[in-house]
Order: C-alpha cells, then structure tokens, then sequence
C-alpha cells in the first residue's frame, strides 16, 4: 500500500468517538437560537409584538416604525445570545445559502463605535451578490439583487452571527432565490385550496401546504476524502472499482448504528434542535457509510429553511467528527445514491389534513377531492416536476433501478386505487344519496379502516401516497426542495381552481353541489388515469407503458428542462402568479448553466487525475513488471524465459492498452469541452456536454477502474471503494 494511503488509513481508524459539544438534555435547549414568539413578547414592546404577528399571521406590511422596533428588540436578544454580527440569510440559485456578515458595531460619528442595527437594515439590504447566477435577469450594471425580510420563517443565531432568513430578488422584484417564489406558490394554494374547502366546511379560513423532509446522506472519514481530489472537488468519486462487498449483504439497512456515527448524529441532533429544527427519527440507509435523518414535518417555508439549514449544519458538526458529509445523489457507483423524500400535505386552520380520510362521507368525499386534483395536477405537469428534479448530479440517480425511475407516475395503493375505480364506474346519483350503508358499497367509508395497512408501499414509485400525505421520492439529497415544492404547490393550486370553476358551472346551471363535485371527480379520474401506476417503476415494460401512455419519458436532462420553458408551464406560473415569463426563462437557463458547470468540472478533474495519478503510478507498475521481464530474459533460456513471464507480458500489455485508451481519450475530451464551449446559447452547450463529453467520462472510468484491478496494492494512491464505505 502506497505509504500515503497507510498513513490516512491508520489515521482514519484510530479515530476515537467525539462526545458531543452540550450533555444538556435536548429538550432544555430546544429552540435556544431562535427568535421564538416568547422571546419576541420578552423583547417586544406589546405594540410591536402585536404588529409583528398580524402581520406574520395575516400577511400584511410592517409600517418602518415596528419594524425599527423589531430590530432593536431583535438586536437585543441576539446579544444576549452571543451574536456580535448579523447577517441576511438567503437561498440564491446556486444551491446552499448566502450569507454577507456585518458587524452590530458602527463608527459614531462623535468618535468610538456603536452598535447599530435598525428597522432598516432588518427589512431590507443590498448585498453586494452581483456574481450569484440570475440567469440573465441582472445585467451586471444593473447587478442589484435586494434581500428582504421573511417574517414568518423567525431569525435564529448560528455561531456568532444572527441569521435573518430572507428572500433575494432584483430591483425590479423579480425572484432570484428559492424561497420568493415557494411564498408566492404557498399563495396561491392557499387562495385555492381554501375556495374548495369551503363546500365542505365554510369555518375554513386558510390551507397551508406542510413537508417533512427525509434527508439521506453519506459519511466518510476526512482523512481519506481529502486524499479523493475529485470527491473534494465534485463531490463524488469519478472513478473506483466496487468494493467485494458493498450492499448485498443488505446488513446495512436499520443496522445498528457504529459509535462514531451516533456521536456525530447524537451532536447533530442538539444542535438541529437548538435551531428550532425539530429532528425526529435517524437511521442507517442502504448503503454502507449512508445515513438518514428526518424531522417532523412543518409549514413549507420553513420546514424548507430548515431542511437548507439543516444541511449545512450537517457539514459543521461533521468536521468536529472528523466526518465529511457528502451531499451528492451518487457518490459512490455501485451502491445506492441518497435523496430527499418531500413528504407533503395540505392543512387546514381548522385543524383538518386534507388528504386524511375523516369519519362521515363529508369527509371523505373532500378527502376525494383533494388526492383526486392532486393526481391530476402531477399528470397535467409530470414533465415539468421531473424537470424541478433534473440535474447533472441526480441524474446518476434517476432512473437507475434503485431511486424512481425518470418517468413520474403516482402510486396510491391499492385500496385508493379501487376506490377511484369504483367511484368512476358508479353512478353519480347513487354516490350522492349515500347513507352510511351505500358508500361503504362504494369503499369510501371503508377509507380510514383499510389506510392503517399500509404495507403495499411501492418503493419504485416516485410520487406514493403513504396514509395521510404525498410522497415525492425524486428529489435529490442536494437540491434545494422549494424548486420541486413550488411547482406542486402551483400545479395543485391551478387544479383546484379548475376544478371550482368546472363545479360551479354545473351548480350555476342547476345541479345539487354534491352531485356537481362528484360529476367532476369522475370526470377527473378518468382524465388522469394515465398517471396512476401502481406497479414495478423499475421494469422495462414500464418504460414502454408510460411512453405509450404519453407520459415524460425522456432521460437527457437538458432535454428535460425544456419542460421549463413550454408555453403550458409559463402559463401555469402566470396563473398562479408564482413566476413570470421572464423568471421561469432565467430559472430555466441557470439550470443548463449549472448543468454545464458541474460536467465541466468533473471532466477537468478526471483528466487531471487520470493524466497526473493513474497513468504514472500505473505505468510505474508497468515498469516494475517490464524489469522483471528483462532481467528473466537475460537468466533464461527464450522458451523458458517465456513461459515464465507469460502473465507478467500479458498484464504489461493490458496496462499498456488501458493507459493509451485512457491518453487518448482525456486528449479528446479536452477537444470536446472545447468545442462545446465555444457555443455561445446555453441550452445546446448543456446539451452538447451532455452528448459529448459525459460518455467520455463513462468510458474513461471504465478503464481507470480496470487498472485498479491489476496495479500493486503498494502503490495506489487513491483511497479505494472499500476503505471509503467501510471505515467510519
Ligand atoms: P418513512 O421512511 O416511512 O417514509 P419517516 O418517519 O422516515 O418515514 O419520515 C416520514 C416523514 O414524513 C417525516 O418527516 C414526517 O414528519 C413526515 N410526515 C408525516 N406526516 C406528514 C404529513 N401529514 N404531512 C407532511 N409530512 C408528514
Ligand atoms: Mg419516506
């Protein structure tokens, strides 16, 4: 073994568990970094207090003077916590967060400092962020990008700093983050949901979309990564050969969970809840070396500002392990990839989850309605949610016969399933004359009774109903989810208004209103049918369904994002009043922008490390292997001397062909990026790496990988597949 390697080996396992930074119960400090409604009364004065949570229940605007009253009393408490800076938290595209920190302390004018921070500063900034990708919104004179407030996602303190998460748009107002258009979607589901909720039960005055967020990952020791360059630089390995042994055993899954790893979780855990994040179950996934957190699901926006937070808290408390947490879809070939399943539902402000089926048949007709616009909303824009999920690095995942396949269909199981059958082919009179008696002919009373088994869960489907909530398993355990999260919200919401117009034309022109909603139902049912699959998403016959079935089958993933720009999603965004023309279109291009990026570094670096690290060491074996070859020449007869280094002759020339194959095609892979960036539109120079250079990647792997096989232990440099995955 190469010593370089031996030494990060022997350093990687003589780590000991590191104890967590507080023994404090975790309960004791749940929420002690954040601006909580009791801290706010504590700090407040009662008028602002009041302003504030009017204006955070009702939406409404901060006059400056709360506002200034707010950040003195914000500032205050931040203080007293630790901060001496604070900063605006915000989500630009690129993923992760921005943050620009200042300090509280001013210069005074009459000499000294002074701490300042005003109503001013805490409503509204102008970070200097003109380089964060705008997708051509921003011309760099007029870079402007603005944060500003959210009130109803409350600061928190990080470290040093009071972070005051925010939106990021552009001086014009157009949205340059995640989270303005997740605000805006949240709107119009509201504005909808509600509207419809108010046939069953007119008390309802607000529907608010929840997620709980499933978070998968991998953990590997930083001695090693940082010997992996292209797991630093990418964030996943170009090249290794599998380990023997990596998933088969399937030992990993709900396994016990090794010492070290529990330290970091038990450590991550009070933290997240110090944080407010309210962290519930963990477990092993999988993979080995792959891991699982969820916390119990909340409120979109900030189960999804906490879901970004929570991700770069991993990141922190890892370091302290001497762990690095890997975030990418795949990583590792050969074993499972990691996401991030958004479960999802809608709540009422009456205390009612709209996709739990209820007691009486009020209930469940609603219950009804609410999966059955659902299901059609996810069939009319299929391609279009499978475009929030497209990336250069989910795309290692997608479709790969471990994660959902690159098709969205939804499961509901199959008891729904035979109730929505049921319901189409019965008569609508019937339906809606339901005593308790007829509708359990129908199974719809029979709901509640027949969701406790839930044990037929599709694990292939990519969109599952499990109970009580939607189930989006495509998402990936890098993406911000609010880009998946804000196309639901609206294609739901846009439904739902379809689906009030269509009921009252028919009451309009007479009809019962039960009767009109059943009508429509049916009618829905049978529109959607197409999406609903309930069987192996894995399977080839699959494939060849869906596309007959006129469902997004296609797999390139710059192809896919044109689902972006088609005149059905523009529409539907203008509709709901979530995006306009021109920030879908922006959206869409720093997505292929993004895309390009993130081929374009991984090519750079495989050729980097194949030219400076594989060849050399392998051609050094070759070498090795060549002096023997000579020297048993010299000492032997020519027959004999031949049949004794008859295998070291064949290795010698199997490294020699893999290292030509490989030369030659880094060359040519440098020549293909060129090309393809010579191309000045962004969508065919995503589309030309996606062509060109990606099966380069693929194949020089491959025979990177065939080295690894046939190179001395003793000299391989990079950490291999079974070290990274089994040592923690
Ligand atoms: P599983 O792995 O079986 O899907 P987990 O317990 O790991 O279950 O995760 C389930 C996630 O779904 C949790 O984050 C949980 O809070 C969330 N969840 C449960 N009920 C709802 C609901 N009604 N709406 C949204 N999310 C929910
Ligand atoms: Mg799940």
């Amino acid at each position: 073994m190469s010593t370089l390697r031996f030494e990060l080996l022997k350093e990687a396992l003589g780590r000991k568990a590191v104890p967590p930074v507080s023994d404090n119960r975790p309960a004791d400090d749940f929420e002690k970094y954040v601006f909580t409604r009791r801290k706010m009364q504590r700090y407040l004065s009662r008028t602002t207090y009041t302003a504030l949570i009017d204006s955070i229940d009702k939406g409404l605007p901060l006059s400056r003077t709360i506002a200034n009253g707010v950040a003195t009393g914000m500032k205050q408490w931040a203080i007293d916590t630790g901060a001496t800076h604070y900063t605006h938290w915000f989500q630009p595209l690129t993923g992760g967060t921005a943050e620009k920190h200042d300090a509280f302390l001013e210069p005074d004018p009459a000499g000294g400092v002074i701490e300042e921070f005003s109503g001013k500063l805490l409503v509204q900034q102008e970070p200097d962020a003109s380089s964060l990708p705008s997708g051509g919104l921003r011309n760099t004179f007029e870079a402007r990008g603005y944060s500003a407030w959210d009130p109803s996602s409350p600061a928190f303190v990080l470290g040093d700093t009071l972070c005051i998460p925010t939106v990021f748009i552009a001086y014009t107002g157009e949205a340059l983050d995640y989270k303005t258009p997740l605000l805006r979607s949240v709107a119009a589901l509201d504005r909808a949901a509600t509207a419809v909720c108010r046939y069953f039960d007119p008390a309802v005055g607000r529907v608010t979309p929840r997620l709980g967020v499933e978070q998968e990952y991998f953990l590997v020791d930083d001695a090693l990564y940082a010997a992996r360059h292209d797991l630093v630089m990418t964030g996943r390995t170009l090249m290794g050969h599998e380990s023997a042994r990596n998933q088969q055993l399937e030992d990993h899954y709900l396994g016990s969970i090794p010492t070290r790893v529990l330290a970091f979780m038990t450590d991550l855990e009070n933290e997240a809840l110090k944080l407010g994040i309210p962290v519930k179950t963990r477990h092993n996934e999988v993979a080995p070396n792959q891991f699982e957190l969820a916390p119990i699901h909340e409120e979109i926006n900030l189960a999804n500002d906490h879901n970004v937070l929570l991700m770069s808290l991993m990141k922190k408390v890892g370091r302290r392990h001497h762990f690095r947490v890997l975030l990418h879809e795949k990583p590792f070939k050969g074993v499972n990839g990691s996401g991030k399943h958004c479960n999802w539902s809608l709540a009422t402000d009456t205390g009612v989850n709209l996709f739990s089926p209820g007691g009486d048949h009020v209930d469940n007709l609603r219950f009804i309605v609410f999966l059955v616009n659902t299901i059609a909303a996810v069939w009319r824009h299929n391609g279009l949610l499978k475009a929030t999920v497209s990336s250069a690095t989910n795309a290692h995942r997608l479709g790969a016969g471990e994660a959902p396949p690159a098709i969205v269909s939804v499961f509901t199981g199959r008891q729904i399933s035979a109730v929505l059958d049921a319901l189409e082919r019965a008569d609508t009179d019937d339906v809606i004359h339901f005593d308790d008696k007829t509708a359990l002919g129908l199974g719809i009373a029979h709901i509640p009774e027949l969701l406790i088994d839930n044990t037929d869960r599709n694990r292939t489907s990519p969109f599952a109903f499990t109970g009580n909530r939607f189930e989006f398993r495509a998402v990936g355990s890098s993406a911000n989810s609010a880009e998946s999260m804000l196309v639901l919200n609206s294609a739901v919401a846009d439904e739902l208004a379809r689906f009030r117009e269509r009921v009252d034309a028919l009451i309009e022109g007479g009809m019962a209103r039960e009767k009109a909603i059943v009508t429509v139902v049916k009618e829905l049912i049978v529109e959607c049918r197409d999406i609903r699959f309930e069987g192996n998403g894995y399977s080839d016959e699959w494939k060849a369904e869906a596309a007959r079935r006129g469902l997004d089958c296609e797999t390139n993933v710059p192809l896919i994002f044109d689902n972006y720009t088609r005149p059905e999603t523009i529409a539907l965004f203008e509709r709901c009043e979530v995006l306009s023309r021109a920030e879908v279109t922006s959206r869409c291009e720093v997505k292929r922008e993004m895309y390009t990026k993130k081929i374009q570094i991984e090519s750079r670096v495989l050729g980097d490390l194949a030219m400076n690290h594989i060849v050399p060491v392998s051609s050094a074996y070759q070498t090795v292997l060549l002096d023997k070859v000579s020297k048993i020449d010299a000492l032997f007869p020519a027959a004999e001397a031949a049949a004794m280094s008859r295998q070291d002759r064949r290795i010698i020339g199997e490294i020699g062909s893999h290292i030509d194959f490989i030369i030659e095609k880094s060359a040519e892979m440098v020549e293909a990026r060129k090309a393809a960036n010579t191309i000045e539109a962004e969508r065919e120079k995503a589309i030309a790496y996606h062509d060109t250079v990606v099966p380069l990647l693929e194949a020089i792997r491959y025979h990177i990988d065939k080295l690894e096989l046939v190179v001395d232990d003793r000299i391989w440099t990079l950490p291999k597949y079974r070290e990274l995955l089994f040592i923690r």
